[in-house]
């Protein structure tokens, strides 16, 4: 695909994007999460490298993330793993500026350049933050969603502990290669889980993740 508009289409057909979640592509143009190198490559829907071992996620993938979460305006939402700041954007947008989306990142350079993608689109309800996003993020807890962009061998319990009642979670679970996007909802205090497709994530690292150097 050559250009954003001819991306933003072919997700909208095969369903993976609705007219919502089409129009905050248009604004956060993925080619701006992307280093120079790779801008050739920037409509493509796979993922690309952004450095440190790391990627950008599939554009289909970010896509049907956030529809599947049903993010709405106003929603307090934690990302776990901000990487190039795209999905952050995308959720940023949806929720608009009644709300507020905190994304949490482990390595230091990306929170940084994260940021600096974030501040050139003039989102200022998003912030990124450094730290094990497996712990979560207490001080802003609850959060309505919370959206893993990392695979873990489980979903970490204190993010399920920082799910807002009526809260919905997802994340890629499941081994070091190939995994299940899992979709959690929280009703009257009790989670139900759903597998929704076959995905295939860089590692989650941390505490109720996995262990570094895998
Ligand atoms: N959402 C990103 C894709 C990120 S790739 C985007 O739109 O570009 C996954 C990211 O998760 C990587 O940047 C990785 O460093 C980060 N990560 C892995 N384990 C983490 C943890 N425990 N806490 C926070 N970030 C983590």
């Amino acid at each position: 695909m050559n250009s954003n508009e001819e991306l933003i289409k072919s997700l909208l057909d095969r369903g993976y994007a609705d007219e919502r979640i089409a129009e905050t592509m248009r604004k956060a143009d993925r080619k701006a999460f992307i280093p120079a190198n790779y801008w050739p490559n920037a409509y493509e829907d796979h993922p690309l490298p952004i450095g440190f071992g790391q990627t950008i996620s599939a554009p289909g993938v970010v896509a049907f993330m956030s529809k599947s979460l049903g993010v709405k305006e106003g929603h307090r939402v934690l990302e776990i793993g901000a990487g190039s700041g795209w999905q952050a954007a995308v959720l940023g947008l949806l929720v608009g500026k009644t709300g507020h989306v905190t994304s949490i990142e482990r390595v230091p350079e990306l929170v940084v350049r994260a940021n600096e993608n974030l501040r050139k689109l003039g989102l200022g309800n998003v912030e990124v933050v450094q730290g094990d996003g497996t712990l979560g993020y207490p001080e802003q807890a609850p959060f309505d969603r919370i959206i893993v962009t990392a695979a873990g061998p489980q979903i970490p319990p204190p993010l399920l502990e920082q799910l807002a009642e009526g809260g919905k979670l997802i994340m890629p679970a499941g081994g070091s290669f190939a995994q299940e996007l899992i979709l959690v909802t929280k009703k009257k205090g009790k989670i139900e889980t759903k597998s929704i497709m076959s995905v295939v994530f860089v590692p989650l690292i941390g505490k109720f993740g996995y262990r570094e150097g895998i």
